[in-house]
């Protein structure tokens, strides 16, 4: 493909990618193939001789486009949203063009500096304390990673290196150091809670360190608070075990739930003064989804984003509800420090003056892998095209959604009854039954109707032992009466169940 032949085939590629998005309410959400269907429709073997772009291009419309289920559907309502806007679109096409893999600054310096600026716009659009600025007063600062499971695995890196080295005598060298430090090894332990994403327990899989869940339950709308935590420390005290990690959570995956990070940070307080504690605990905060909602001030301060400045480092998936594609997970960490000590492997070809002068941030030092892409591109895009007062209407435009939808099942008491919510645009719900089983039986069947109906797709879970539906209305492309078309789908459904059609 040449210049010329490129830029036919790139405006016939917009073009297409501009009719996919305008009528995209008119494909079933979900891709309806069966499992092996593309091996029936591809040939064996790579072609061996090249192919033109308008045969290629067909097959998008033929043969992938029914394999895809439509993130971007407005009747797109399960898991957390996988946001795309256009500005960033752009981003990461300007991003293949100058593809590379820029791990020092001096592979592409604006790669870096880019990258420093817009995580720091970002993170004062958030609100975060100014410890986790590139410019703060603890030298912390923001990485852009692959996923939030990517950011927790990082910080956990970094958290047990810190707390081998504030731990181990240093005194101790060789193989005696060596000993001690697998004997420690062994003691340490990951803390999440039973709300916690399972990226946390992946995290400490493949960290090989221990991992205890905290039970949380309704009665703390499932978040975790300070004397739940000390009861934790305690229970891991007594077993001779070291907790060095917590995920605090900031909108669970399940309810949206938010850890409660003042009392949280008071019972971390009494752990740490505490001589017989066996070494600091590094506590995470995992925003993946609802940390976009922090561009709303009333949502920072009813979060009480200060205590968060007593932890260490936080994340964001601008690609589920701030409008940027996947991927672009944002780390910030309150002493890069940290990150650096960890992660630092030096190899003689990656060095340069740049680098030695000490001048520059390389962020191969903040990150498992070494190459990276220009995702800070598609960031900057989006805070410019949006502006700060538009991704703000946004993100209150879907949390209205969310309060519209629940208002609408409250209406309809007879029928369902909301569990938790609405919370940054989540309503858990489930249908009412005469006893919790009953209950269960008929969510189930309303869950498996609209799943089988095609015409939206929500993802359902178990909370104490009941089973939910959890809708979620924050695709940029959901509107009003696509959440209204949703509720009367649910009514028609439930009035079915009960109008003796189950089985
Ligand atoms: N944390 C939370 C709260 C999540 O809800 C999710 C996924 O939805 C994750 C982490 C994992 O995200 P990722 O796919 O970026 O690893």
């Amino acid at each position: 493909m040449d210049s010329k032949e490129f830029r036919e085939a790139a405006i016939s590629s917009i073009d297409e990618i501009v009719n996919y998005y305008d009528n995209i309410s008119e494909r079933p959400v979900v891709s309806t193939v069966e499992p092996g269907y593309l091996r029936k429709l591809l040939p064996s073997e790579a072609p061996e001789d090249g192919e033109a772009w308008s045969d290629i291009q067909q097959d998008i419309e033929a043969k992938i486009l029914p394999g895809i289920t439509h993130w971007q559907h407005p009747n797109f309502h399960a898991f957390f949203p996988c946001a795309t806007s256009f500005p960033s679109i752009l981003g990461e096409l300007y991003s293949a063009a100058l593809s590379g893999a820029c791990f020092n600054w001096i592979c592409s310096p604006a790669v870096t500096e880019l990258e420093t600026i817009v995580l720091d716009w970002l993170a004062k659009l958030l609100g975060l304390p100014e410890c986790f600025h590139s410019t703060g007063p603890t030298n912390g600062g923001g990485v852009i990673q692959g996923s939030a499971s990517e950011a927790v695995l990082t910080a956990m890196i970094a958290a047990r290196e810190k707390h081998l080295r504030e731990t181990v005598p240093s005194s101790l060298e060789g193989d005696a150091r060596e000993d001690a430090i697998a004997l420690k090894r062994s003691r340490m332990v990951a803390l999440a809670t039973t709300a916690t994403h399972s990226s946390t327990k992946k995290a400490a899989l493949i960290l090989g360190v221990r991992f205890i869940t905290i039970p949380v339950t309704s009665t703390t709308s499932f978040a975790l608070t300070g004397s739940l935590l000390t009861a934790a420390l305690a229970s891991c005290r007594a077993r001779n075990l070291e907790p060095f990690f917590l995920t605090a959570t900031l909108g669970t995956t399940d309810t949206c739930a938010v850890d409660d990070f003042p009392s949280i940070s008071s019972a971390l307080s009494t752990y740490t003064s505490d001589p017989t504690s066996p070494g600091s605990l590094w506590v995470h905060i995992d925003a993946a989804y609802a940390g976009a909602a922090l561009v709303l001030p009333p949502i920072q301060s009813s979060t009480s984003l200060p205590s968060t400045a007593t932890f260490h480092s936080f994340n964001l998936n601008m690609h589920k509800w701030l409008l940027t594609n996947f991927d672009a997970s944002c780390l910030y960490v309150r002493d890069r420090a940290w990150l650096i000590r960890a992660l630092t492997v030096n190899q003689a070809v990656y060095s340069n003056s740049a680098s030695s002068g000490g001048l520059v941030t390389d962020y191969r030092e903040w990150q498992i892998p070494l190459g990276r892409r220009f995702r800070a591109l598609k960031i900057w895009f989006v805070l410019r095209s949006y502006g700060a007062s538009g991704l703000r209407a946004y993100i209150s435009k879907t949390i209205q959604l969310g309060e519209r939808f629940a208002s609408l099942v409250q209406e309809r008491k007879d029928l369902f009854e909301i569990l938790t919510g609405p919370r940054f645009a989540l309503t858990v719900f489930a249908m009412r039954g005469g006893s919790e089983e009953e209950a269960n039986v008929r969510t189930r069947e309303l869950y498996s109707r609209v799943e089988g109906s095609g015409k939206m797709w929500v993802t359902s879970t178990v909370l104490e032992g009941r089973f939910a539906i959890r809708m979620v209305t924050s695709v940029r492309t959901t509107e009003g009466e696509d959440v209204e078309r949703a509720f009367a789908l649910f009514v028609e459904f439930a009035e079915g169940i009960l109008g003796g059609e189950v089985g």
